[in-house]
């Protein structure tokens, strides 16, 4: 069998990779100039303005949703509407209370310490971030055995932001120490279409109007994903001699690299197949999915899932993962008569659970 054989390998995979270094040049900088998301972004905006105005630093804010939406993007931003510094690390990266305690006694007033993937702290760790983010103060332990002692150290007012794909997985106390939760969704086509342009233009690409519609709709609602599909189009378009990227070229170099007209790749299509193969269409429990398909079962839950659920060809209910008709349609065949009817069954049984 071809195709990827790690998540890391795909192309279309939303997390980042070392080819998207290139990521920097087209970050948004400002509110403004960030497309999509526009509720979170008023949002957000009301409260930086605010903070701003009562000089006071912005409450500690959580943005959950899967990679590559703009998370650390949107971080930066709030740190430069602010005024501020922004500094970044991430969950696993603190091991130790001391090295979270060294990150933030580096604070300046009103500074954004960025935390990634916040739902892998270690719960050591975490414990000294309460009364760091509730009250500006760090309870430090100095010392072994009965020389031990503790001294509380006094924070510049500090701003918190966290960044997750899987808020489930963090602790209720962490949780509700943030003031502003924010979720982020998928993009529409067209915001995706916006954000292609923009960078093609950064890229110094030629890109007719049509050629950025089919990178946008095959890029699975996920800037990270848009903006790498453009470059691989624009590497397909240089060999191949093409000035302008038409529907055309983009369509031809997507097709060859597997990535189909809505944005599947042969992981997200071997995993329906699986289902509808192997498991007659579910429900069948994701720990099954992972050893079927040797993934992990946090890639196909954060990276795999999402997208196919936002498609509407898959279904993850209490009893396991069930394709939808519009799974079977995708894979080309015909849904299994009794597998409709036991979709039905559910469907009428979620009526009643409303009624
Ligand atoms: P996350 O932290 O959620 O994984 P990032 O903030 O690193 O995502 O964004 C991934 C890439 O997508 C970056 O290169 C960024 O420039 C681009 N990007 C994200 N959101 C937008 C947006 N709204 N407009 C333009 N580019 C965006």
């Amino acid at each position: 069998m071809n195709g990827p054989t790690s998540d890391e390998d795909r192309l279309v995979t939303p997390k980042r990779a070392e080819e998207d270094a290139a990521e920097l040049a087209l970050r948004p900088q400002t509110l403004d100039d960030f497309i999509g998301q526009k509720q979170l972004r008023e949002n957000l905006k009301i409260y930086v303005a605010a903070a701003k105005s009562r000089k006071e630093a912005l409450d500690h804010v959580l943005f959950h949703g899967p990679p590559g939406l703009g998370k650390t993007t949107l971080a930066q931003i709030v740190a430069r509407e602010m005024g501020a510094g922004f500094r970044a690390t991430s969950g696993p990266v603190i091991q130790k209370a001391g090295d979270l305690a060294a990150q933030l006694t580096n604070l300046q007033p009103h500074d954004v310490l960025f935390i990634d993937e916040i739902h892998r702290l270690n719960p050591a760790v975490e414990e000294i971030l309460y009364p760091a983010m509730e009250d500006f103060q760090l309870d430090l332990m100095i010392g072994e055995g009965p020389a031990a002692r503790s001294v509380r150290i006094e924070l510049p007012p500090f701003t918190l932001v966290g960044a997750t794909t899987r808020s489930g997985l963090m602790t209720r106390p962490l949780r509700e120490r943030f003031g502003i939760p924010l979720r982020m969704i998928f993009y529409e086509p067209a915001e995706l279409e916006t954000i292609v342009h923009r960078a093609a233009r950064v890229l110094k690409m030629q890109m007719a109007k049509d050629g950025g519609a089919e990178i946008a709709k095959r890029s699975r609602g996920t800037p990270r994903v848009a903006n790498r599909l453009l470059r691989r189009v624009r590497d397909f378009a240089a060999v191949g001699g093409h000035a302008v990227v038409d529907a055309g070229v983009a369509d031809e170099a997507l097709s060859r690299l597997e990535v189909d007209g809505r944005g599947l790749d042969a992981m997200d299509r071997l995993y329906l197949a699986c289902i509808a193969e192997n498991y007659g269409g579910g429900p069948v429990g994701v720990e099954t999915l992972a050893a079927a398909l040797s993934e992990q079962r946090d890639v196909i839950e954060d990276v795999i899932e999402p997208y196919l659920m936002q498609l509407g060809l898959l279904m993850r209910t209490p009893r396991g993962r069930l394709l939808s008709e519009g799974g079977y349609r995708h894979l080309g065949v015909a849904m299994p008569r009794e597998q409709k009817q036991q979709l039905d069954l559910l469907a009428a049984g979620d009526r009643e659970d409303e009624a």
